[in-house]
């Protein structure tokens, strides 16, 4: 049977977007495939080294939500990756052939810290009241920045401050800051606080917590996670793509200088989550916009009512676009074609409120979280006999490990013990 192997960092409990992004996939993968799961809590120390306290907390809770979801440990190996210690000493071996540039080059990376600035820059002027309307602008910031002159300036939409910033982190002579004050003064921005936020990203201490040599060589990691076991397939979003190109690169270079003793694996392609959070912005713990699949009823019942809506329909009678509203999203998922075709109908014609469209969004996702709560309640009753299944799992991905490290080690000339 052909091999897969896939893993999660454990950072909290997980929700809706997980479900959609990574879960429900896996559920498919493992009745076709020879699966391993892991919990990859080494990667979570990449850039949470300085937060362990919950390291533990959140490792047990992934491992509820996944049992909680049907990841069924009579199909897959499901284990803990600190627990298998030869995925450190291949990631270490492979870290003496991996050029630092293909690391360097890694886009994730840039990524990363893209989002890290990006998030400060936000913050920052959140916190100096600077208000950042979240409505998509009604123009391209090209056209804002034309407008953007005298004192005919533009409200601060968010829209345009990332893309702003985007065009001057992706710059090809790095992160052109100067462009960056120029532009965010134009659109609306007091000077002295845009002299601020910048001088603050400049010097400051924004995304020193990535400047260390484990995250820069995490996808020497994942290539030895993926590689100690010669899987065949991984699973992956779009995103991740260069981290499996890496993969393979290392898995050739190895077998050219020792000889052939790795797979070149493949991606399986998988679909991102369509599902934003409360607010329409993308779904995550940090925006506090989530989903969660431990939420009871009544919190997700909360949530929906909390949740946006086209915002130019004010009354229950003004025809509604569902296309711009986040609950039809979410209805788009969890509504049957006729009924959600019915809704998207009596929206247009303003004959259904908001708060009873969210109803039914409410009742319908608790009723797709039903059979998940029913199986947590027993997964947290006998949590000590599921653990136990994961050190069991962790023992089975070990003696596999191990077997592959003796070919490594004896391809590479090292000595024996
Ligand atoms: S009726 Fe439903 S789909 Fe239409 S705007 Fe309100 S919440 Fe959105």
């Amino acid at each position: 049977m052909k091999k897969v192997v896939s893993g999660m960092r454990p950072t909290g409990k997980l929700h809706l977007g997980h479900y959609f992004g990574v879960i429900k996939n896996w559920l498919e993968l493992q009745e076709k495939y020879d699966c391993k799961f892991f919990i990859a809590d080494w990667h979570a120390l990449t850039n949470k080294y300085a937060e362990t306290e919950k390291l533990k907390e959140n490792i047990r809770e992934m491992i509820i939500d996944w049992l909680s979801c049907g990841i069924d440990p009579t199909k897959s190996t499901l284990f803990i990756q600190s627990g298998v210690k030869e995925h450190a000493e291949l990631s270490l071996l492979f870290s003496m052939i991996t050029p630092k540039s293909w690391l360097e080059l890694n886009p994730s990376y840039k990524d990363l810290k893209f989002n890290l600035y990006y998030q400060y820059l936000r913050d920052f002027l959140a916190g100096k009241q600077v208000k950042i309307i979240q409505t998509p602008p009604p123009e391209s910031l090209d056209q804002a920045l034309e407008k953007a002159t005298g004192k005919q300036k533009n409200k601060i939409f968010e829209e345009y401050l990332r893309e702003a910033f985007h065009r001057a982190f992706y710059n090809q002579k790095g992160i052109d800051f100067n462009w960056l004050k120029e532009v965010l003064v134009k659109l609306g921005l007091q000077k002295k606080l845009v002299e601020e936020a910048v001088r603050n990203l400049e010097e400051g201490d924004v995304g020193k917590e990535i400047d260390t040599l484990g995250f820069l060589a995490y996808p020497v990691l994942q290539a030895a996670d993926i590689l100690i076991y010669k899987a065949d397939f991984v699973p992956v979003g779009e995103d991740q793509l260069p981290h499996i190109e890496l993969t393979r690169e290392i898995a050739r270079r190895f077998n050219k200088l020792y000889g052939e003793t790795f797979p070149e694996p493949e991606a399986i392609l998988t679909e991102k989550s369509r599902l934003p959070g409360i607010d329409g912005r993308k779904m995550s713990k940090s925006y506090n916009n989530a989903i969660y699949l431990s939420d009871g009823r009544e919190e997700v019942e909360r949530k929906v009512l909390e949740m946006k809506t086209d915002p130019q329909r004010i009354r229950k009678n003004d025809p509604g676009n569902p296309e711009v509203c986040t609950v039809f999203t979410y209805h788009s998922i969890f509504t049957e074609d006729e009924k959600r075709e019915e809704i998207a109908k009596l929206c247009r014609e303003g004959s259904i409120g908001c708060v009873e469209c969210k109803k039914l969004l409410a009742e319908r996702i608790n009723r797709f979280l039903y059979p998940i709560r029913e199986k947590r309640k027993e997964v947290e009753k006998e949590i000590g006999r599921y653990e136990e299944l994961f050190r069991e799992g962790t023992e089975k991905a070990r003696s596999q490990a191990s077997k592959t490290m003796e070919e490594v080690r004896k391809g590479m000339g090292l000595w024996e013990f």
